[in-house]
């Protein structure tokens, strides 16, 4: 008799659970805390852009409706800020989720992708999920390594992620980096330009990757309302590239992905230029808050183009992580990256990232 149970296809049992940030709710019922901060999953400290909130609560009548399918409104605005025709955006719900929709679309059995590591957990899921190849290229001095990304690429590639700035470690890969792999990256396989943080990059050698859209090379950029926008919980994400490449995307996109409160909150997001420097200073000050203790505690870290900062504790993290919980700091471990002595924190509002330093220190010292 065949075996005619119910069971998944083999890939979903390969899938490895994402692991989320701790929630602060959880932390305190476990350890009986009432004032928690979250430093772990790279949220906008000042909250959500006022803006947004303000365009959504008056948008809260009409949720009878479904939404917009197409995201007309949100895909305009985008539209307008990047110069790019409506045809050339897809909007997700999160980037996450387009991650996931370019793995539908594009991956066939065999196939592989190339990503650097440690970095986003989301491009494996993307592999595993549709029985393709992850190639993980170690990064090079906590920085993805282009160089030796485009020697790993072969006939069956068909994605190359490129995190930056990296998440977990906030370094960036330059213009003249990201460049050479386009032109070393054959036709047949897509690069997708992960800018999750991007509005956080200062550097003057950051790629303007809209111009690659432009110019219709074979790239995806994807951004995000999460981060530097502060609405996270709304999970909207979009991405740019060429029409052919978009309309896979969209074939393969669920009809009412984000949801109706989240087209209106990121398109009044869109245009909140004081949330954004306002969120762009607190963090470049924050930045130099955290270098400043590390270099007096003699903890080497990498110098980030993002909202967090990857920093050596130089011993295993997991017990300074757990200390730091029950002081009610939540942070991220490097274990889950594979660099166990590492911490991944999240810029604070000044007086969280006080709180954070202060708590390390004793740590560390006891
Ligand atoms: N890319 C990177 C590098 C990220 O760090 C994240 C969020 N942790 C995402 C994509 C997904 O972001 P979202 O789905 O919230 O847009």
């Amino acid at each position: 008799m065949s075996d005619n149970t119910l069971s998944p296809r083999p890939a979903v049992n390969r899938l490895v659970p994402y692991s989320p940030g701790k929630p602060i709710e959880e932390t305190k019922r476990e350890f009986g805390l009432t004032d928690v901060i979250k430093l772990g999953s790279n949220e906008n400290a000042l909250g959500p852009s006022p803006k947004a909130v303000e365009a959504m609560k008056s948008a809260l009548g009409e949720l009878n409706l479904y939404p917009d399918g197409a995201a007309f409104t949100l895909k305009n605005a985008l539209s307008e800020r990047f110069g790019l025709p409506a045809g050339c955006i897809t909007i997700g719900n999160g980037s996450d989720e387009l991650i996931h929709y370019l793995g539908i679309a594009y991956l066939r059995e065999g196939d592989n992708i190339v990503q650097g590591d440690p970095s986003f957990v989301r491009y494996e899921s993307a592999a595993v999920l549709n029985d393709t190849e992850c190639v993980k290229v170690p990064l090079k001095n906590l920085t993805y390594d282009l160089e030796t990304m485009a020697d790993a690429v072969n006939e069956r590639t068909r994605m190359v992620f490129v995190c930056n700035p990296n998440n977990p470690t906030g370094t960036i890969n330059t213009k003249a980096e990201v460049e050479r792999l386009m032109d070393r990256v054959p036709d047949s396989a897509l690069i997708v330009l992960d800018e999750a943080y991007c509005e956080y990059v200062g550097s003057p050698q950051y790629p303007d990757s809209i111009q690659y859209v432009k110019d219709g090379r074979n790239v995806i950029v994807l951004r995000t309302f999460s981060k530097i926008y502060g609405i996270a919980g709304l999970r909207v994400g979009y991405g740019l590239a060429r029409p052919d490449i978009i309309r896979a995307v969209e074939q393969v996109r669920e009809p009412f992905n984000v949801n109706s409160l989240a087209q209106v909150g990121a398109t009044a997001a869109l245009s909140d230029t004081e949330h954004l420097q306002r969120s762009a200073s607190n963090n470049t000050e924050g930045k130099k808050a955290f270098y400043a203790a590390f270099e007096a505690m003699g903890l080497p870290y990498a110098p980030s183009e993002a909202n967090f900062v990857f920093v050596d504790v130089k011993r295993d993290c997991r017990p300074v992580y757990m200390a730091l919980l029950r002081k009610g700091v939540i942070v991220r471990t490097g274990d889950i990256f594979g660099l166990p002595t590492y911490l991944r924190v999240t810029i604070g509002t000044p007086e969280e990232n006080q709180r954070f330093l202060s708590e390390l220190k004793a740590i560390l010292a006891a």
